[in-house]
């Protein structure tokens, strides 16, 4: 099988799937840790580039999306174990963030998970009993012998792959292929690159669409100024979905573009009042 290139996106016709505006959400950002590093650490080859290296913030998230009678997640976070094998500041559980916005697993009506690295599905062991999209392509290529060379696994967490395992013989995993709209007003879109299945979520809002760029750009400036970040399956994909997402982010109907590990994403949106770690990207 062949996965969709981002090539193979129309985004006009990806944006105009996200419906007319009678079903609107509200977008949340929810950070869930915090990482301090080094730019050469994070941008693939970055002695190419001949710039001075320099600290680099990173942030955990996932995000929430609501709206009156359903609550969805993009993806699910990280489990501790996950967090602290690899030094990531651990600052709160999926289930501790849920709570302080009223919410409890099972009030979850689905997960969209973008990719299966362990930031982004080590969370689902808290979410039980929960539906989860994800792309066929993802869900196959960690399945693969070619997927367990060390260079991808250092990102990737059996226990959670596992998990996967678990909720697809419950009959809880929906698996999509291309452009597809998981719930009215909120279409996935293939971006591949950093992972073989990678998805980049768009989300109608009052304010316009929100493009939830996932790990297909972790950060403004990887976005900005084409710059690859570390972990990838595919370069030319890669630089292809960050290509893809500058014209999403050129088009008059979108909102904004969240990219997924940037704390200029708290520092760009309000947050919700004695909750600094929950940021409204928009409102329904
Ligand atoms: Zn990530």
């Amino acid at each position: 099988m062949t996965p969709p290139t981002p090539s193979s996106v129309d985004p006009a016709s990806a944006l105009a799937r996200c419906g007319d505006g009678s079903m609107t959400w509200d977008v949340l950002a929810v950070r869930q840790g915090t990482l301090h590093t080094r730019r050469s650490h994070v941008f693939l080859l970055h002695d190419v580039y001949g710039e001075p290296d320099a600290d680099l913030v990173m942030s955990y998230s996932f995000w929430i999306l609501r709206t009156e009678d359903a609550v969805i997640l993009v993806d699910a976070g990280m489990s501790e174990e996950g967090a602290r094998s690899r030094g990531r500041g651990y600052e709160r559980s999926v289930t501790i963030a849920l709570a302080e916005l009223d919410l409890r697993p099972e009030d979850v009506t689905r997960v969209i998970v973008s990719h299966a690295h362990y930031d982004h599905i080590g969370g689902l062991s808290e979410l039980p009993g929960r539906p989860v999209t994800m792309a066929a392509e993802e869900y196959a290529f960690w399945r693969t012998d070619a997927s367990r060379r060390p260079l991808l696994r250092t990102v990737i967490d059996d226990a959670d792959l596992g998990h996967l395992e678990s909720i697809a013989a419950d009959g809880l995993l929906t698996l999509c292929t291309g452009v597809t709209e998981v719930a009215p007003g909120v279409v996935v879109v293939p971006a591949p690159g950093h992972t073989p299945g990678e998805l980049a979520v768009l989300v109608r809002t009052s304010a316009g669409i929100v493009v939830l760029a996932c790990d297909a750009a972790h950060l403004d400036e990887e976005l900005e100024r084409d710059l690859p970040f570390r972990h990838q399956t595919d370069l030319l994909a890669m630089y292809d979905s960050l290509r893809l997402l500058r014209v999403l982010a050129r088009d008059p109907a979108v909102a904004t573009v969240v990219t997924g590990h940037d704390p200029r994403v708290q520092q760009r949106h309000p947050h919700l009042p004695g909750l600094e770690h929950v940021s409204i990207v928009a409102r329904r």
